[in-house]
């Protein structure tokens, strides 16, 4: 029987995430409450028996001879295995991803700097006796796709679907009011399908669950419950087809989330083709 599934996948990256674009601001907030964020999103994970898919930045688990950015932080935004084995000691099993080794833009770079860093993220996983099947493109550059197959990878997240992203041609300041305005609306995020791309399956975000943080507080978590379960409904009213959908951050904890971005998918078993067991595919 086909089944529905929803996925949530979770972009666990800390300093890695805005290296080329330093904030203080950014860096205190990773260094302050990141073990907080992922501590409280496990635990509320165990309490519902979820299991969800962290995407993490290699070096997360291979301290890098020099980090980008000199901060007043010390090293805990730049490396922080306790982060993995949290994830990996939790009572309800979750999936550990890759958000490449060290947070390159693949839209940026050419082939050969790709699969440099693809290896890369593939032996850090290696070396922790981690699988290594799905990914997410840092900041959704989805680029240089064939080589995610032949590194092993099986299925990737790529961009949102939805109405807002079209006003995101219109420039940036347009495309993020029309991001932050689906999300205040009780609105359903949009279905989408699982697809084969090369040899690994795509699987696109649906909604992005956004961190309370700034003006982002004007998305009420209510709206985001019903949208939610608007979201489950349609799902399961359209049978085969799926919902995939996208958070950045989370809204999860009263404190503004800061460098853990996540995301959440509804898809259908059959369409993913690949053992349900990830974000990415649960
Ligand atoms: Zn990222």
């Amino acid at each position: 029987m086909d089944r529905g599934a929803l996925t949530i996948s979770i972009d666990l990256e800390l300093a890695w995430g805005i290296w080329d674009k330093p904030s203080n601001d950014y860096f205190g907030r990773c260094a302050e409450l990141e073990t907080h964020i992922v501590e409280s999103l496990l635990s509320m994970f165990d309490r519902h028996g979820v299991t969800a898919t962290w995407a993490f930045v290699g070096r997360l688990l291979d301290r890098a001879p020099s980090f980008p950015v000199k901060t007043d932080h010390g090293e805990k935004i730049w490396y922080a295995p306790h982060l993995i084995d949290s994830i990996r000691e939790a009572r309800t099993e979750q999936e550990l991803g890759s958000h490449s080794f060290e947070h390159v833009y693949f839209g940026t770079i050419d082939r050969q700097a790709a699969r440099a860093d693809l290896d890369a993220a593939r032996a850090v996983h290696a070396r922790h006796g981690i699988e290594f099947r799905s990914f997410v493109f840092p900041r959704n550059q989805v680029a240089h796709v064939d080589l995610l197959g032949e590194v092993g990878l099986r299925v990737f997240r790529s961009v949102d679907v939805g109405w807002f992203m079209a006003a995101g041609r219109l420039g940036p300041a347009a495309g993020m009011a029309a991001n932050l305005l689906d999300k205040m609306l009780a609105v359903p995020p949009s279905v989408v399908e699982a697809r084969r791309r090369g040899g690994t399956v795509e699987l696109p975000s649906s909604t992005l669950l956004l961190g309370r943080n700034g003006l982002r507080r004007l998305v009420r978590p209510s709206a985001v419950v019903v949208k939610h379960a608007l979201g489950l409904r349609r799902r399961a009213q359209r049978g085969a087809c799926s919902i995939s959908g996208s958070i950045r951050r989370t809204s999860t904890t009263r404190r503004s989330a800061n460098s853990a971005c996540s995301s959440a998918s509804w898809s259908s078993r059959r369409a993913c083709g690949t053992r349900a067991r990830s974000t990415l595919s649960r």
